[in-house]
């Protein structure tokens, strides 16, 4: 990733995915269940760990994978260890289209959340 110049505050243009576990249920969380990004403001998605664990040596605590309805990404694999969505597709059309994903946790059930791309 580039280092911000002056003036410039990369945080802004990321739009936050929390992935934990429900405390009671012990199932996967994704906070907010629904993320949008905003094609003309160039925002991205961070998907981060909101587990309150060590982070595992041997791979991502989780993954995200774009697999049931298409990618408004040029990648569709995410994890914990490659967080960043990087930008929407140019042809990627904004509007009403749910993009499902999935977030696999190991040795949890998988969790179905989505996302949009806005004007
Ligand atoms: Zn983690």
């Amino acid at each position: 990733m580039a280092t911000p110049g002056p003036g410039l505050d990369p945080v802004s243009r990321e739009v936050i995915v929390k992935i934990g576990l429900d405390s009671k249920a012990n199932i996967i969380k994704a906070d907010p269940e629904y993320f949008q990004i905003s094609k003309s403001k160039n925002e991205e998605v961070r998907w981060v760990c909101d587990q309150d664990h060590e982070h595992p040596k041997d791979g991502p605590c989780f993954t995200v994978d774009f697999e049931k309805n298409d990618s408004p990404f040029y990648e569709s694999q995410f994890s914990s260890a490659a967080p960043v969505s990087g930008l929407a597709k140019r042809n990627v059309l904004p509007g009403r289209k749910i993009y499902e994903y999935t977030v696999r946790i190991k040795g949890k059930p998988d969790l179905d959340p989505g996302g949009g791309v806005q004007q």
